[in-house]
């Protein structure tokens, strides 16, 4: 049995932590035995859900703090701790603050540590140290990989979904479009993600009120919080901006959901427009699981994971009146926009379904622990 300490200090679940969730849930349990390190959050409750050790360590901000190089000795003394008295074999870290962390107390027991990059870092002192310090990465697309030095062993594995989650009663899709004031001929374009700036609510916004013009039966539906706290009035600023593009009844904010597969179910597409490079985007493989076409921007994962003109349609980046076009020409030809949907679908079930990538994951793990291993 092999023992993986996983380390993530997100307060509240983002995509690598829904990420990491799937992943305890698929481990094979007769092979490895998962701890996960974290503040305390909902992270610690859904994993311990799911029959993982967790160890609640605080691993507080360390960018603009005065504190940090203590509060880091302490935090990682204590991991280093738990790595010990829980004799594990293989430290795995999922984010940045805590890759910062977990890679000072791999290093203080000499425990391997296996990098899950999930975001998109320019070379500087953190990838150097971390690559330093790491004895391979887990890169959750090639864009992530790109700006890594070629001395680190890096193996590219997206993330993944659970298909059977994506197949919802039409009855439940019915409800929620009803419930969203959309007509029996409309269709309803969707945006999911969390209400920051760099996820482009505002450019998704002005690319719908140029849509509605061609296409008034159209509705749009905004789905998302401000998760991680700081999104203060966010929300209310894009309010104002949808009305002031005369949307007001047309655009619906559903907040933050937790029935993400009951939404896809309701929506004809999916618009992903980042206005900085995506590390990866699940919600775009989860809607083409849900069978949906995704209109995106070119750039960072989402550029690797759908297929211009076979699952969806890529445009450039920032540019609000292709984005436009594109939704309209799939709202044009619903018949084309429901076939790159299949095919959306049947891609995910080839290069993105969870059990397959847990096991890619699994040998990654098996190879750096047994490595380690033979070195000593
Ligand atoms: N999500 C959710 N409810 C919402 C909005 C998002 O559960 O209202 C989930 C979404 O289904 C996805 C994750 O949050 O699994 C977002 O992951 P993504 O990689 O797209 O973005 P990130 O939050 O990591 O930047």
């Amino acid at each position: 049995m092999y023992r993986v300490l996983f380390v993530d200090h997100a307060q509240a679940l983002g995509g690598a932590e829904y990420s990491l969730l799937l992943l305890f849930e698929h481990l094979n349990r007769e092979q490895f035995e998962p701890f996960l390190v974290c503040n305390p959050s909902p992270l610690a409750e859904r994993a311990r859900q799911l029959g993982v050790q967790v160890i609640e360590i605080t691993m507080p901000r360390l960018r603009k703090n005065v504190l940090a190089p203590a509060l880091l000795g302490r935090g990682a003394y204590r991991l280093a701790k738990v790595i010990r008295e829980k004799r594990i074999d293989l430290v795995q870290s999922n984010v940045m603050r805590a890759s910062f962390y977990a890679a000072l107390a791999a290093w203080l027991t000499g425990v391997p540590l296996l990098w899950h990059v999930r975001d998109l870092y320019t070379p500087g002192v953190y990838v150097s140290w971390m690559a330093r310090v790491a004895r391979a990465a887990v890169a959750i697309s090639r864009a992530v990989k790109e700006p890594l030095p070629a001395t680190l062993p890096c193996y590219v594995i997206p993330n993944g979904v659970d298909l059977s989650l994506f197949r919802v009663p039409k009855t439940e899709s019915e409800t929620l479009r009803r419930s969203w004031g959309v007509p029996e001929d409309g269709a309803l374009v969707g945006f999911l993600g969390r209400l920051r700036k760099w996820k482009g609510p505002e450019d998704f916004i002005r690319a719908m009120a140029l849509v509605q013009a061609r296409y008034p039966a159209a509705r749009f539906v905004l789905v998302g919080g401000t998760v991680f706290a700081n999104g203060g009035d966010y929300e209310e600023e894009l309010k104002t901006l949808a009305r002031g593009l005369g949307l007001g009844d047309k655009l619906f904010f559903a907040g933050y959901r937790r029935d993400v597969p009951q939404v896809l179910a309701a929506l004809d597409l999916l618009v992903h427009c980042s206005v900085v490079p995506e590390p990866f985007g699940r919600v775009i493989i989860e809607a083409m699981a849900a069978g949906l076409p995704v209109v995106a921007y070119n750039h960072g994962g989402p550029s690797e994971i759908i297929l211009h003109q076979e699952t969806g349609l890529l445009v450039p980046p920032r540019d609000v009146r292709s984005l436009a076009e594109a939704v309209g020409l799939l709202l044009g030809r619903p018949e084309w926009a429901r076939a790159l949907g299949r095919a959306g679908r049947r891609r995910v079930e080839q290069c993105y379904e969870i059990r397959a990538l847990t096991r890619r994951l699994e040998e990654v793990f098996v190879q750096v622990i047994e490595a380690e291993r033979e070195s000593r």
